[in-house]
Protein backbone atom coordinates (compact mmCIF):
# COMPACT_ATOMS: atom_id res chain seq x y z
CA UNK A 1 0.00 0.00 0.00
CA UNK A 2 2.97 2.66 0.59
CA UNK A 3 4.40 1.99 -2.85
CA UNK A 4 1.52 4.12 -4.43
CA UNK A 5 2.53 7.00 -5.83
CA UNK A 6 2.18 10.25 -3.97
CA UNK A 7 2.76 14.00 -4.10
CA UNK A 8 3.72 16.16 -1.31
CA UNK A 9 0.97 18.54 -0.88
CA UNK A 10 -0.54 18.26 3.10
CA UNK A 11 1.30 20.19 5.33
CA UNK A 12 1.54 17.16 7.73
CA UNK A 13 0.73 15.68 10.50
CA UNK A 14 -1.68 18.16 10.96
CA UNK A 15 -2.45 19.10 14.70
CA UNK A 16 -4.62 16.70 17.34
CA UNK A 17 -5.75 18.63 19.91
CA UNK A 18 -8.42 18.52 22.89
CA UNK A 19 -11.39 20.49 23.04
CA UNK A 20 -11.27 20.54 26.91
CA UNK A 21 -14.35 23.34 27.45
CA UNK A 22 -16.82 21.60 24.50
CA UNK A 23 -15.67 18.18 25.77
CA UNK A 24 -16.58 19.09 29.50
CA UNK A 25 -20.09 20.74 28.40
CA UNK A 26 -21.13 17.27 26.46
CA UNK A 27 -19.52 15.15 29.19
CA UNK A 28 -16.88 13.62 26.80
CA UNK A 29 -13.75 13.64 26.19
CA UNK A 30 -13.69 15.30 22.74
CA UNK A 31 -10.66 15.88 20.59
CA UNK A 32 -10.23 17.45 16.88
CA UNK A 33 -8.11 16.56 14.05
CA UNK A 34 -7.34 19.56 12.62
CA UNK A 35 -7.36 19.12 8.39
CA UNK A 36 -8.68 22.24 8.00
CA UNK A 37 -4.82 23.08 8.43
CA UNK A 38 -3.63 20.87 5.81
CA UNK A 39 -2.20 23.73 3.74
CA UNK A 40 -2.73 27.28 2.83
CA UNK A 41 -6.05 28.59 0.30
CA UNK A 42 -5.84 24.88 -1.50
CA UNK A 43 -6.08 23.80 2.75
CA UNK A 44 -8.98 21.12 3.37
CA UNK A 45 -9.37 17.07 3.59
CA UNK A 46 -9.21 17.41 -0.09
CA UNK A 47 -5.69 17.93 -0.62
CA UNK A 48 -5.18 14.22 0.64
CA UNK A 49 -6.80 13.08 -1.82
CA UNK A 50 -5.42 15.42 -4.12
CA UNK A 51 -1.85 14.14 -3.32
CA UNK A 52 -2.76 10.56 -4.93
CA UNK A 53 -4.53 11.48 -7.37
CA UNK A 54 -2.17 14.31 -9.29
CA UNK A 55 0.37 11.59 -8.56
CA UNK A 56 -1.30 9.55 -11.14
CA UNK A 57 -2.55 12.45 -13.12
CA UNK A 58 1.27 13.49 -13.77
CA UNK A 59 2.24 9.98 -14.38
CA UNK A 60 0.12 10.27 -17.51
CA UNK A 61 1.11 13.09 -18.66
CA UNK A 62 -1.94 14.95 -18.09
CA UNK A 63 -1.92 18.45 -19.31
CA UNK A 64 -5.31 19.53 -17.72
CA UNK A 65 -7.57 18.77 -15.06
CA UNK A 66 -11.33 18.52 -15.05
CA UNK A 67 -13.38 18.18 -12.08
CA UNK A 68 -16.70 19.20 -10.75
CA UNK A 69 -18.57 20.45 -7.50
CA UNK A 70 -20.88 23.21 -6.08
CA UNK A 71 -20.44 26.68 -6.93
CA UNK A 72 -18.79 27.00 -3.37
CA UNK A 73 -16.89 23.26 -3.64
CA UNK A 74 -13.92 22.97 -1.92
CA UNK A 75 -12.74 20.96 -3.53
CA UNK A 76 -12.91 22.61 -6.91
CA UNK A 77 -10.93 25.35 -5.19
CA UNK A 78 -8.11 23.04 -3.93
CA UNK A 79 -7.94 21.11 -7.62
CA UNK A 80 -7.61 24.89 -9.06
CA UNK A 81 -4.61 25.57 -6.52
CA UNK A 82 -2.54 22.40 -7.07
CA UNK A 83 -3.36 22.52 -10.58
CA UNK A 84 -1.74 25.70 -10.99
CA UNK A 85 1.60 24.61 -8.67
CA UNK A 86 2.39 22.16 -11.09
CA UNK A 87 1.72 24.00 -14.05
CA UNK A 88 -1.22 22.07 -15.43
CA UNK A 89 -4.31 23.70 -16.84
CA UNK A 90 -7.59 23.44 -14.75
CA UNK A 91 -11.57 23.02 -16.32
CA UNK A 92 -14.27 23.07 -13.53
CA UNK A 93 -18.30 22.35 -13.76
CA UNK A 94 -19.89 23.88 -11.36
CA UNK A 95 -23.34 23.70 -10.61
CA UNK A 96 -25.77 26.76 -9.82
CA UNK A 97 -29.38 26.86 -9.77
CA UNK A 98 -29.56 30.53 -10.34
CA UNK A 99 -28.08 32.91 -13.11
CA UNK A 100 -28.03 35.67 -10.13
CA UNK A 101 -25.47 33.11 -8.68
CA UNK A 102 -22.95 33.03 -11.65
CA UNK A 103 -23.69 36.78 -12.45
CA UNK A 104 -22.84 37.85 -8.98
CA UNK A 105 -19.10 39.33 -8.24
CA UNK A 106 -16.84 36.07 -6.81
CA UNK A 107 -16.93 35.22 -3.82
CA UNK A 108 -15.26 32.98 -1.33
CA UNK A 109 -14.33 29.32 -3.04
CA UNK A 110 -15.43 30.48 -6.67
CA UNK A 111 -13.09 33.99 -5.94
CA UNK A 112 -9.90 31.66 -5.20
CA UNK A 113 -10.60 29.42 -8.46
CA UNK A 114 -11.10 32.53 -10.35
CA UNK A 115 -7.65 33.85 -9.08
CA UNK A 116 -5.88 30.61 -10.15
CA UNK A 117 -6.93 30.66 -13.29
CA UNK A 118 -9.55 27.75 -13.58
CA UNK A 119 -11.73 27.63 -16.39
CA UNK A 120 -15.11 27.57 -15.26
CA UNK A 121 -17.99 26.04 -17.04
CA UNK A 122 -21.60 26.53 -15.22
CA UNK A 123 -24.26 23.53 -15.30
CA UNK A 124 -27.55 23.64 -14.01
CA UNK A 125 -28.63 20.59 -11.37
CA UNK A 126 -30.10 18.73 -14.60
CA UNK A 127 -27.16 18.60 -16.46
CA UNK A 128 -24.84 17.91 -13.12
CA UNK A 129 -26.69 14.74 -12.69
CA UNK A 130 -24.68 13.80 -15.59
CA UNK A 131 -21.53 15.04 -14.75
CA UNK A 132 -19.68 11.96 -15.82
CA UNK A 133 -20.75 12.34 -19.40
CA UNK A 134 -20.19 15.95 -18.98
CA UNK A 135 -16.65 15.22 -17.95
CA UNK A 136 -15.93 13.24 -20.28
CA UNK A 137 -17.50 15.33 -22.47
CA UNK A 138 -14.53 18.19 -21.68
CA UNK A 139 -11.84 15.41 -21.77
CA UNK A 140 -12.79 14.69 -25.41
CA UNK A 141 -12.59 18.23 -26.24
CA UNK A 142 -9.23 18.58 -24.19
CA UNK A 143 -7.88 15.72 -26.52
CA UNK A 144 -9.39 17.14 -29.75
CA UNK A 145 -7.23 20.06 -28.82
CA UNK A 146 -4.28 18.35 -28.00
CA UNK A 147 -3.80 18.03 -24.95
CA UNK A 148 -4.06 15.64 -21.99
CA UNK A 149 -6.96 15.58 -19.57
CA UNK A 150 -7.23 13.45 -16.27
CA UNK A 151 -10.70 13.76 -15.16
CA UNK A 152 -11.39 13.80 -11.21
CA UNK A 153 -14.81 12.81 -9.91
CA UNK A 154 -16.70 14.65 -7.62
CA UNK A 155 -15.04 15.49 -4.23
CA UNK A 156 -11.77 13.33 -5.63
CA UNK A 157 -13.99 10.11 -4.02
CA UNK A 158 -13.17 7.27 -6.03
CA UNK A 159 -11.20 4.66 -4.97
CA UNK A 160 -7.59 6.06 -4.83
CA UNK A 161 -8.48 9.56 -3.75
CA UNK A 162 -10.05 7.73 -0.71
CA UNK A 163 -7.12 6.05 0.39
CA UNK A 164 -5.65 9.57 1.37
CA UNK A 165 -7.58 8.89 4.63
CA UNK A 166 -6.82 5.67 5.01
CA UNK A 167 -3.44 7.64 5.27
CA UNK A 168 -4.66 9.66 7.64
CA UNK A 169 -5.55 6.99 10.39
CA UNK A 170 -1.88 6.17 10.07
CA UNK A 171 -1.01 9.66 10.99
CA UNK A 172 -3.18 9.77 13.69
CA UNK A 173 -1.94 6.57 15.31
CA UNK A 174 1.33 7.69 14.95
CA UNK A 175 0.34 10.62 16.65
CA UNK A 176 -1.41 9.10 19.35
CA UNK A 177 1.76 6.88 20.33
CA UNK A 178 3.69 9.58 20.59
CA UNK A 179 1.75 10.91 23.06
CA UNK A 180 -0.51 13.49 21.52
CA UNK A 181 -3.65 12.21 21.84
CA UNK A 182 -5.43 10.53 24.87
CA UNK A 183 -3.71 7.49 27.19
CA UNK A 184 -5.02 4.87 26.18
CA UNK A 185 -4.51 1.51 27.64
CA UNK A 186 -5.96 -0.92 25.60
CA UNK A 187 -8.57 -1.01 22.23
CA UNK A 188 -8.91 1.58 19.77
CA UNK A 189 -7.66 5.67 21.03
CA UNK A 190 -11.18 7.01 20.21
CA UNK A 191 -14.62 5.50 20.34
CA UNK A 192 -15.65 6.73 17.62
CA UNK A 193 -14.26 9.42 14.85
CA UNK A 194 -17.23 11.78 13.39
CA UNK A 195 -16.91 13.76 9.73
CA UNK A 196 -18.97 15.45 7.48
CA UNK A 197 -20.17 13.50 4.57
CA UNK A 198 -20.90 14.98 1.21
CA UNK A 199 -19.40 12.54 -1.51
CA UNK A 200 -18.20 9.68 0.78
CA UNK A 201 -14.19 9.26 0.06
CA UNK A 202 -13.20 10.72 3.01
CA UNK A 203 -16.14 8.37 4.93
CA UNK A 204 -14.87 5.58 3.04
CA UNK A 205 -10.99 6.38 3.41
CA UNK A 206 -11.56 6.50 7.50
CA UNK A 207 -13.56 3.32 7.69
CA UNK A 208 -10.94 1.57 5.69
CA UNK A 209 -8.10 2.91 8.46
CA UNK A 210 -9.61 3.65 11.41
CA UNK A 211 -9.56 -0.01 13.09
CA UNK A 212 -6.50 -1.21 11.45
CA UNK A 213 -4.88 1.55 12.76
CA UNK A 214 -6.24 1.65 15.97
CA UNK A 215 -7.55 4.73 15.61
CA UNK A 216 -11.67 4.43 16.20
CA UNK A 217 -13.99 1.45 16.34
CA UNK A 218 -17.08 3.20 14.83
CA UNK A 219 -16.71 5.56 12.34
CA UNK A 220 -19.20 7.97 11.93
CA UNK A 221 -20.96 9.87 8.33
CA UNK A 222 -22.82 12.67 9.30
CA UNK A 223 -24.48 13.27 5.89
CA UNK A 224 -24.78 16.96 4.17
CA UNK A 225 -27.25 16.16 1.64
CA UNK A 226 -29.12 12.94 0.42
CA UNK A 227 -29.86 9.81 2.68
CA UNK A 228 -28.12 7.35 4.73
CA UNK A 229 -29.22 4.55 2.40
CA UNK A 230 -27.49 6.51 -0.69
CA UNK A 231 -24.25 7.42 1.42
CA UNK A 232 -24.14 3.75 2.78
CA UNK A 233 -24.26 2.59 -0.66
CA UNK A 234 -21.55 5.21 -1.96
CA UNK A 235 -19.09 4.62 1.46
CA UNK A 236 -19.56 0.30 0.80
CA UNK A 237 -18.56 0.92 -2.92
CA UNK A 238 -15.35 2.97 -2.91
CA UNK A 239 -14.06 1.08 0.36
CA UNK A 240 -14.55 -1.97 -2.11
CA UNK A 241 -13.13 -1.03 -4.50
CA UNK A 242 -10.07 0.58 -2.72
CA UNK A 243 -9.62 -3.23 -0.61
CA UNK A 244 -9.73 -4.66 -4.38
CA UNK A 245 -6.98 -2.30 -5.73
CA UNK A 246 -4.64 -2.08 -2.76
CA UNK A 247 -5.19 -4.91 -1.36
CA UNK A 248 -4.84 -3.80 2.09
CA UNK A 249 -3.70 -5.56 5.26
CA UNK A 250 -5.95 -7.73 7.81
CA UNK A 251 -9.53 -7.90 7.49
CA UNK A 252 -10.44 -5.54 10.37
CA UNK A 253 -12.85 -3.15 9.87
CA UNK A 254 -14.50 -0.04 12.15
CA UNK A 255 -18.03 -0.37 12.42
CA UNK A 256 -19.87 2.74 9.77
CA UNK A 257 -22.72 4.60 11.06
CA UNK A 258 -24.24 7.05 8.43
CA UNK A 259 -26.83 9.70 10.12
CA UNK A 260 -28.29 11.71 8.12
CA UNK A 261 -30.99 13.54 10.29
CA UNK A 262 -28.45 16.58 10.96
CA UNK A 263 -28.50 18.08 7.00
CA UNK A 264 -31.23 20.01 7.58
CA UNK A 265 -33.12 21.31 4.64
CA UNK A 266 -30.97 20.13 1.81
CA UNK A 267 -27.16 21.02 0.86
CA UNK A 268 -25.55 24.14 1.56
CA UNK A 269 -28.97 25.16 3.39
CA UNK A 270 -28.44 25.95 6.89
CA UNK A 271 -30.62 26.04 9.76
CA UNK A 272 -30.94 27.46 13.30
CA UNK A 273 -29.57 24.81 15.55
CA UNK A 274 -26.73 24.34 13.74
CA UNK A 275 -25.75 28.04 13.35
CA UNK A 276 -25.94 27.93 17.52
CA UNK A 277 -23.75 25.22 17.34
CA UNK A 278 -21.27 27.18 14.93
CA UNK A 279 -21.37 29.99 17.11
CA UNK A 280 -20.87 28.03 20.15
CA UNK A 281 -17.89 26.36 18.69
CA UNK A 282 -16.06 29.33 17.46
CA UNK A 283 -16.71 30.79 21.03
CA UNK A 284 -15.83 28.55 23.14
CA UNK A 285 -12.81 26.56 21.64
CA UNK A 286 -11.93 29.35 18.76
CA UNK A 287 -12.81 26.57 16.33
CA UNK A 288 -14.45 27.88 12.76
CA UNK A 289 -16.44 25.33 11.22
CA UNK A 290 -18.69 26.22 8.23
CA UNK A 291 -22.19 26.07 7.45
CA UNK A 292 -22.17 23.74 4.72
CA UNK A 293 -20.19 20.44 6.04
CA UNK A 294 -18.39 20.70 9.17
CA UNK A 295 -21.16 22.91 10.88
CA UNK A 296 -23.47 20.22 10.30
CA UNK A 297 -21.29 17.06 11.70
CA UNK A 298 -20.16 18.97 14.50
CA UNK A 299 -23.89 19.86 15.47
CA UNK A 300 -24.76 16.40 15.03
CA UNK A 301 -21.51 15.50 17.65
CA UNK A 302 -23.14 18.16 20.23
CA UNK A 303 -26.32 16.92 19.56
CA UNK A 304 -25.66 13.17 20.14
CA UNK A 305 -24.13 13.81 23.86
CA UNK A 306 -22.93 10.32 24.88
CA UNK A 307 -24.36 8.69 22.03
CA UNK A 308 -21.08 8.71 20.10
CA UNK A 309 -18.97 7.70 22.92
CA UNK A 310 -17.32 8.97 25.77
CA UNK A 311 -13.70 9.49 23.53
CA UNK A 312 -14.66 11.35 20.84
CA UNK A 313 -12.75 12.39 17.62
CA UNK A 314 -13.84 15.34 15.14
CA UNK A 315 -12.50 15.10 11.68
CA UNK A 316 -12.49 19.13 11.05
CA UNK A 317 -12.00 18.36 7.22
CA UNK A 318 -12.02 22.39 6.60
CA UNK A 319 -14.59 24.90 4.58
CA UNK A 320 -13.72 28.20 5.69
CA UNK A 321 -14.18 29.85 2.43
CA UNK A 322 -17.26 28.74 2.27
CA UNK A 323 -18.27 30.05 5.14
CA UNK A 324 -16.74 33.67 4.57
CA UNK A 325 -19.13 33.78 1.10
CA UNK A 326 -22.24 33.31 3.45
CA UNK A 327 -21.87 35.92 5.74
CA UNK A 328 -25.76 36.49 4.97
CA UNK A 329 -26.89 33.40 6.30
CA UNK A 330 -25.80 34.32 10.08
CA UNK A 331 -27.02 38.10 10.30
CA UNK A 332 -29.69 37.04 12.37
CA UNK A 333 -27.10 35.36 14.93
CA UNK A 334 -24.77 38.02 15.22
CA UNK A 335 -26.89 40.94 14.61
CA UNK A 336 -25.88 43.20 11.50
C1 LIG B 1 -15.75 17.82 0.62
C2 LIG B 1 -15.87 18.17 2.04
C3 LIG B 1 -16.35 17.25 2.98
C4 LIG B 1 -16.89 15.91 2.58
O1 LIG B 1 -15.90 15.00 2.18
P1 LIG B 1 -16.32 13.87 1.13
O2 LIG B 1 -15.11 13.04 1.01
O3 LIG B 1 -16.68 14.59 -0.13
O4 LIG B 1 -17.48 13.13 1.68
C5 LIG B 1 -16.38 17.61 4.30
N1 LIG B 1 -15.98 18.84 4.69
C6 LIG B 1 -15.52 19.75 3.82
C7 LIG B 1 -15.14 21.09 4.34
C8 LIG B 1 -15.45 19.45 2.47
O5 LIG B 1 -14.99 20.38 1.61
Amino acid sequence: MLTIPRISLVHGPTPLRPLPRLGAELGIDLWVKRDDMTGGAESGNKLRKLELLFAEALARGATHVVTCGGIQSNHARATALVAASLGMRCVLLLRTTRDAERAAAPAGNVLIDRLAGAEIHWVTPEQYRERAKEMADVADAIRRDGGTPYVIPEGGSNALGALGYTLAMREIRTQVAAGEGPRVQAGTAFDSIVLACGSGGTAAGAWLGAEREGVAAHVVAVAVCDDASYFRSTIERIADEAEARFRLPGPALATLDVVDRYKGPGYAVSYPEMRATLIRAARTEGLVLDPVYTGKAFHALCAEGRGFGTRVLFLHTGGLPGLLASADDLATELAF
